[in-house]
């Protein structure tokens, strides 16, 4: 009873992009306990190991608790004051001399979307420079861009519900039971709602947890994802398993698209590609086609990816080619890796103007202007530079000063080497972050923020459905929500404040904006409020007065695509192989990704005694008949290297879960940095970089 929470405060897990709701126990103002909210839709209870653990970060040693300000080489406390002085004042002479995108910001699907929607304001309308990008271009990027060219917005057109009502569930480089575990239980759900179980097929090189729940299992070979899916559309439409009224009635380009298929991804052809032999090409083909309703599913395994926009298209043409668009349990859905990625696409200001508007449009410019109350010369007329492009641009001496929030980019982004090379140019780095990260130890400034738990505002899961997150404790120390850093931050540059935030007062008033600048859009938020939210669990977008309790599925047949004609379009994608293959001096293919009880670079989970314990270190999966190769054997260390970098002891684990030739490490550990190895390889239409694959060897130690 003594260790009993005096309060408990529902909110939302501040982790990954399912959305779960939750409890936070609080006694004498801390964080005690973590649990999960039996009525949350999403997740009816339930917690993954982080979620359960996730008070635990909140007062974490590593927690920055004061700005600091790098003084003879050292990172020391100063004041809020001292901080935004230098940083603002750094920040107007790079611009006087170098112009307005010399300073870049970077920041994350981590905070809240008042919080993005605040600082995207003020980076684009105060600060001037639309060089501005979110770490969800590592994640995101190629899904947000897929759907843009397929359907004419962004925006997840499924539902988790649709995981229960589908016949078909086909999940292609989604390693859910690790990365997005609560979705199981949608799935498991399936036959309970239906009353016969589902046919799961899981593709994927690798054979994660998720395998292991699949009827059918298909161990491609490393990123043929788009040759497999363009063999299947070939398949379907040379059996006539299409469904041609969808086709005529709902979609575009069905021509030039069966063209294209039918001349280059003949099912041998496609066999060869994958490594999938023709006639399981042909079941798998007859098992998606036959079904009522054919659910696919991806994430990092297909974004992460140099043809990742062009994957995502070719998942929406084999859903479009069999009508699987806008039922129940039939839909291409993407899942989203953190918080709040959804929240950042929709209003985040980088690759679009907040409310899905284009740049280049001049009545989405002059609309937004007069929403938020701004001259339309302030918006931007086309979207600066990708994050990629920030790090190019850094290392050519174009940008001179880099904000990154919430993220930490010396962890995160490929090759290593070429970053801090990059990173050294700078005249100023600074770090926003709750968390002293790899980048804010290196940082000239640091703005300590608050975490979740200690503010207020939304998360919006990968389903588009909008979360409440209420603030339950103080934040620490000296340290402030990221809505009034960066509303404090404007401040300091005449003027801006009073143009951007005068009637922002907190985090409701900029929500309340928010919904002004999404009525009539298809991300619309005018109907919800945060009391609506709490007494839901949650509400999907678009929501107002036509449909007040949100939209479960976008583009039913009561709902056409922002397209001018509102269909959908087939594209014709095209396969292309590896920039990068395997060698005599590199032999083996890299495949990185994530474990369950760690979350990205382990800012936030690496000092939660409970989950580091479970996963303290990076391990490299190695096939036995390679291990009997290098002879080398489970438990030894090795170091690996590639074409740009190295990795020492790493811990061998021998394991039939990768195909031979093909190694796998996660990718969290600063320790064993795999990031030093992979390649700077980026979509051309979304700048994701190809995590997936890459060169290497091995070195026993
Ligand atoms: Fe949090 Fe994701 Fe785990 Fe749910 S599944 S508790 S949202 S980390």
């Amino acid at each position: 009873k003594a260790k009993a929470p005096d309060k408990w405060v529902r909110s939302t897990c501040g982790y990954c992009g399912v959305g779960c709701g939750m409890y936070i126990g609080v006694k004498n103002g801390e964080a005690v306990y973590s649990k999960g909210d039996p009525l949350h839709p999403v997740n009816m209870g339930t917690l993954c190991p982080k979620g359960l653990s996730e008070h635990q970060m909140v007062r974490a040693d590593n927690r920055v608790a004061t700005p600091l300000l790098r003084r003879d080489g050292e990172l020391q406390p100063a004041s809020w004051n001292e901080v935004f002085t230098h940083t603002s004042n750094t920040f107007k002479r790079i611009q006087e001399q170098h112009g307005k995108g010399a300073v870049a910001v970077v920041s994350t699907g981590q905070l809240l979307t008042e919080e993005f929607y605040a600082l995207g304001k003020f980076v684009q309308l105060g600060l001037g420079t639309n060089n501005y990008d979110g770490n969800t271009t590592l994640c995101m990027a190629s899904a947000v861009m897929g759907y843009k060219q397929s359907f004419g917005s962004d925006g997840p057109v499924g539902c988790y519900e649709d995981f229960e009502k589908a016949d078909v569930i086909m999940l292609i480089g989604a390693n859910i039971a690790d990365n997005h575990p609560i979705l199981k239980l949608h799935i498991a759900k399936n036959k309970k709602t239906r009353g016969r179980k589902p046919t799961i097929i899981v593709i994927d090189p690798r054979k994660s947890k998720t395998s292991q729940m699949a009827d059918i299992f298909v161990p491609l070979k490393p990123r043929s994802d788009l040759a497999l899916i363009n063999g299947l559309c070939y398949i379907i439409m040379e059996q006539g398993w299409e469904d041609e009224k969808f086709i005529r009635e709902r979609t575009n380009g069905y021509k030039a698209f069966r063209k294209h298929i039918m001349a280059n991804y003949p099912p041998q052809e496609v066999a060869n590609i994958t490594g999938i032999d023709v006639k399981e090409l042909y079941n798998l083909a007859r098992i998606y086609a036959n079904a009522d309703a054919a659910m696919s599913a991806w994430t990092m395994g297909v974004n992460q990816s140099s043809i990742g926009t062009d994957t995502v298209s070719a998942i929406c043409n084999l859903a479009l080619i069999t009508g699987n668009l806008g039922r129940e349990g039939a839909a291409p859905m993407s899942i989203t890796g953190q918080c709040n990625a959804m929240g950042t696409r929709e209003f985040g200001f980088t690759s679009s103007i907040p409310g899905y508007r284009n740049y280049a449009s001049e009545s989405d410019r002059r609309e937004f202007a007069n929403i938020i109350g701004v001259p339309e010369e302030l918006i931007p007329t086309k979207r600066g530079y990708a994050y990629p492009q920030i790090i190019d641009a850094i290392n050519r001496g174009e940008i001179k000063a880099l904000w990154v929030v919430a993220t930490n980019p010396l962890v995160s982004y490929p090759d290593q080497n070429g970053l801090r090379e990059a990173l050294k140019k700078l005249d100023l780095l600074v770090v926003q972050d709750a968390f002293m990260s790899d980048t804010a130890q290196i940082a000239d400034v640091v703005f300590a923020a608050a975490t979740w738990s200690e503010k207020e505002g939304c998360y919006t899961n990968s389903e588009r459905r909008c979360n409440y997150a209420k603030k339950a404790i103080e934040p620490l120390g000296e340290s402030k929500a990221d809505f009034y850093i960066v509303k404090e931050f404007s401040t300091y540059f005449e003027g801006k404040h009073d143009l951007l935030f005068k009637e922002l007062h907190t985090p409701r008033d900029a929500f309340e904006e928010i919904q002004r600048v999404s009525k009539g859009r298809l991300c619309d938020y005018s109907g919800m409020s945060y009391e609506l939210m709490e007494e839901l669990g949650g509400i999907q977008w678009p929501c107002n007065e036509k449909a007040p309790k949100g939209t479960k599925r976008l583009y039913g047949e009561d709902m056409p695509c922002p397209t001018p004609d509102g269909k959908a379009q087939l594209l014709p994608v095209e396969w292309v192989p590896l920039s990068e293959m395997s060698c005599r001096e590199l032999p083996l293919i890299l495949n990185t990704g994530r474990t369950v009880e760690q979350f990205h670079t382990r800012t936030k989970t690496g000092t939660i005694g409970i989950l580091d314990n479970l996963a303290p270190e990076a391990w490299v999966d190695l096939n036995p008949k390679d291990a009997a190769r290098l002879k080398v054997k489970s438990g030894d260390r090795i170091a690996l290297s590639g074409n740009r970098g190295r990795v020492e002891n790493v811990i061998v684990k021998v394991s039939a879960t990768v195909r031979e030739g093909n190694i796998f490490v996660p990718f969290h550990f600063n320790e064993q940095l795999i990031n030093n190895i992979t390649i700077p390889e980026f979509d051309p239409k979304s700048f994701e970089p190809n995590y997936k694959q890459c060169a290497v060897q091995l070195h026993s130690e």
